[in-house]
C-alpha cells in the first residue's frame, strides 16, 4: 500500500504542529511520500510565510532594504527547527535566497522558498530523502504546467525511492527557472505525485475534519461529508465551496485514486473521501449545499420564440461577442432567461441590450440584479423521491421567494435562484430540512 500525504500550512505552522504530523506519518507505514506546504498561520491574525515572502520580495524588487523582513522569515523557520531539536541549519539557504532576491529572480522563486525550506525541515525531521520539486515538476517557458513530462520525471525519480519529502506548490522550467502553481497549489503537487506513483490513496491533511456539507460561516458547525464523488465536488467547488485547489482533482481522477481529506488536529476523525464513484449510500439525500451571490438575470420574451430556429443561439451570440460567460439559461415557450455574473456584466450591460435587440428583436427584455444562486448537490437525489418538494417546502416555510429553478439532467444537482438578501436563510433552511 502506498499513500501520498499532503499537509497544509496550518498543519506545519509550528514545531507543535510538526510533531503531530510526524506521529501521523509514523503511525502508518504506507505514508511514504510527503508533500508539505509552507508554514501557515499559528494564530488568527498571524501571517503565512508565503505572504511574508511575497512582501519581502517586493521590497527587494523595489530596491529597498529587505534585511529585516528576511530575518523575520528566518525566525519562523528557526523557531520550528529549535522546537524540534534538530541540528539542521538553514543559514546557507538563506544566503542564496538573499542573493537571489537582490538579483530580482522573480516572485515565483520567492514564494516557492516557503515550501522548499519547510520540505528541508520535514525531511530532516522524518529522516526521509528530500527531493527538490524543481527537478521533478516541469513548467514550459511561458509558465504553463507540463503534465505528461512531469508525470514521467516523477515516476522515474520515485521508482527506486522508498520514502521522500517533495515540497508542494512549485516546479521549474527545463533550464531551472522556478515557477509556482496558483495559491493553494501544494494540493496539486500532492495529486501529481499520487498519480505518478499510482498511489492507493492521496491523503490531504488540513485543519477541518473533511469537506463540510455547507459553509460554516452560514450554518454553525455543519457536519462533514463522508464521501463525495469528483463530479459532486466539481459542482460544489464551482459554486464557491473550497477544500482543495480546483486543479488537484484532475491528476488523481485520471487514475481513479481516491482523496481523503483529514484533520491533523483530529486524526481519528474519518474525514471525507473523494471518489470517482461509489455504491455507498450517502448518509443524507443531499451531499452538499453551496452558493454565490452577485448574479443578474436578463429575461427575453418573444411570441412564437419556440418556432424561430436559431433564436437562442443569437441571444447567446451577444454574450459571446461581449466576452461574458453565462451561468444558467432556463427557458419557457416564449421566454428565455440568461444568468450572468453581475460584476462581469455591469460594464457591458448597454452593449448587450443593444446587441440582443439587433440580433434577436425580442418583444420584451427585462433585467434583475442582486441575485444569488444556490446549488443543492447529491447523487442520492436520483434514487429518492420528494427531494424537490422537501427543498421548496423548506424555502416556503422560511419565507424565501424562489426566482429560478434549474435541475440538471444528471439529477445530481438543483440550482435555485433567490434574492441576495434571502441567500443565507435559504441555505440554512435547506440544510435543516436534510441534515438532522
Ligand atoms: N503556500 C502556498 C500558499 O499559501 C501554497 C499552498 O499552501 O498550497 O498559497
Amino acid at each position: 500500500m502506498k499513500k501520498v500525504v499532503k499537509f497544509g500550512g496550518s498543519s506545519l505552522a509550528s514545531a507543535k504542529q510538526f510533531r503531530k504530523v510526524g506521529s501521523i506519518i509514523k503511525s502508518d507505514e504506507s505514508r511514504r511520500y510527503v508533500i508539505p506546504s509552507a508554514p501557515g498561520k499559528r494564530f488568527f491574525d498571524d501571517t503565512k510565510v508565503t505572504d511574508m515572502l511575497y512582501h519581502c520580495y517586493y521590497t527587494a524588487a523595489n530596491g529597498e532594504d529587505f534585511e529585516e523582513q528576511l530575518n523575520e522569515i528566518k525566525e519562523r523557520y528557526n523557531e520550528i527547527i529549535d522546537g524540534l531539536a534538530l541540528t539542521l541549519c538553514l543559514d546557507e539557504d538563506f544566503e542564496v535566497i538573499r542573493k537571489n532576491f537582490a538579483d530580482r529572480v522573480g516572485s515565483d522563486y520567492a514564494a516557492s522558498r516557503g515550501e522548499y525550506l519547510n520540505g528541508k525541515i520535514m525531511a530532516a525531521y522524518l529522516e526521509y530523502e528530500f527531493i527538490d520539486a524543481a527537478d521533478v515538476i516541469r513548467f514550459d517557458q511561458d509558465g504553463v504546467f507540463e503534465a505528461e513530462i512531469t508525470n514521467e520525471l516523477l515516476a522515474a525519480r520515485l521508482k527506486n525511492c522508498e520514502r521522500a519529502v517533495i515540497p508542494g506548490f512549485y516546479g521549474a522550467t527545463e533550464d531551472g527557472n522556478v515557477r509556482t502553481f496558483s495559491r493553494g497549489g501544494s494540493d496539486v503537487t500532492g495529486s501529481l505525485v499520487a498519480r505518478a506513483i499510482q498511489a492507493d490513496l492521496y491523503e490531504n491533511w488540513t485543519d477541518v475534519s473533511g469537506f463540510l456539507v455547507t459553509d460554516p460561516r452560514i450554518v454553525k458547525d455543519p457536519v462533514a461529508i463522508e464521501s463525495i464523488t469528483y463530479r459532486e465536488l466539481r459542482e460544489l467547488s464551482y459554486m464557491g465551496a473550497t477544500v482543495l485547489h480546483e486543479e488537484a482533482i484532475f491528476p488523481v481522477r485520471k487514475e481513479g485514486i481516491p482523496i481523503n481529506i483529514k484533520n491533523t488536529n483530529k486524526p481519528e476523525d474519518e474525514g471525507t473521501f473523494i471518489v470517482e464513484s461509489t455504491c455507498k449510500k450517502p448518509k443524507y439525500t443531499i451531499t452538499g449545499i453551496a452558493g454565490k451571490k452577485g448574479f443578474c438575470s436578463i429575461h427575453v420574451e418573444k411570441s412564437l420564440m419556440n418556432s424561430e430556429i436559431g433564436f437562442g443561439r443569437r441571444v447567446l451570440q451577444v454574450f459571446e461577442d461581449n466576452n461574458i460567460s453565462f451561468e444558467h439559461m432556463p427557458s419557457g415557450i416564449d421566454t428565455l432567461t440568461v444568468y450572468v455574473n453581475q460584476d462581469e456584466f455591469e460594464d457591458k450591460e448597454q452593449q448587450v441590450i443593444a446587441g440582443i435587440h439587433r440580433l434577436a428583436a425580442p418583444d420584451l427584455l427585462e433585467m434583475e440584479s442582486e441575485l444569488a444562486l444556490i446549488a443543492v448537490v447529491g447523487r442520492g437525489m436520483k434514487s429518492n423521491h420528494g427531494t424537490a418538494s422537501k427543498i421548496f417546502g423548506a424555502l416556503a416555510k422560511a419565507n424565501v421567494n424562489v426566482k429560478m429553478i434549474d435541475q440538471g439532467s444528471s439529477e445530481q444537482n438543483i440550482i435555485i435562484g433567490v434574492k441576495n438578501r434571502d441567500f443565507e436563510n435559504a441555505v440554512k433552511a435547506i440544510y435543516a430540512a436534510f441534515v438532522k
